[in-house]
C-alpha cells in the first residue's frame, strides 16, 4: 500500500481532503505558521534538540579528557563537547566533528573561531 487513505481535513468546518498529515494544503500552511510562532528559533531548536544531550554525554564518556590539553601533555577532565565545524556552518554532530574540551579551551576556541552561536556548545 504506497498511499495512506485520504482523510478529511481536521480543521473545523473544512470539508476538503487532507493532503499531508491531517490538514488540507491550505490549512496545513495555517497550522505550520501557528506552530512556528511558538518556536522562537526553529533553526537552533533543530540543531540542539533533545538528542544533542545524549550525543554529548556519550562522546564525553568516550573522550573524558580535554583533547586540546592532551595535545600539550596536560590531563584535564573534559567538561564540554565542541563542534569542530560549527553547526551554523554546516557541521554535524558526528564523532568526527566533535571534540572534548575543558571550559578554558572551549571558550578560547569559541572566541578564536568567532562562532557567534557560542551557546556553550
Ligand atoms: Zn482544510
Ligand atoms: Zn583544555
Amino acid at each position: 500500500m504506497p498511499y495512506k487513505p485520504k482523510r478529511p481535513c481536521a480543521y473545523p468546518g473544512c470539508g476538503r481532503l487532507a493532503v499531508r498529515e491531517q490538514y488540507c494544503a491550505e490549512h496545513q500552511k495555517v497550522m505550520d505558521k501557528r506552530y512556528n510562532q511558538y518556536e522562537r528559533d526553529p533553526a537552533s531548536n533543530k540543531r540542539y534538540g533533545r538528542s544533542w544531550k545524549r550525543i554529548r554525554d556519550r562522546y564525553i564518556k568516550a573522550h573524558p579528557l580535554c583533547e586540546e590539553c592532551q595535545k600539550q601533555g596536560k590531563l584535564t577532565p573534559a567538561e564540554e563537547v565542541h563542534h569542530i565545524l560549527p553547526l551554523s556552518k554546516g557541521g554535524n554532530s558526528n564523532a568526527e566533528n566533535l571534540m572534548s574540551l575543558c571550559k578554558a579551551c572551549h571558550s578560547r576556541i569559541t572566541a578564536e573561531s568567532g562562532d557567534r552561536w557560542g551557546k556553550g556548545y
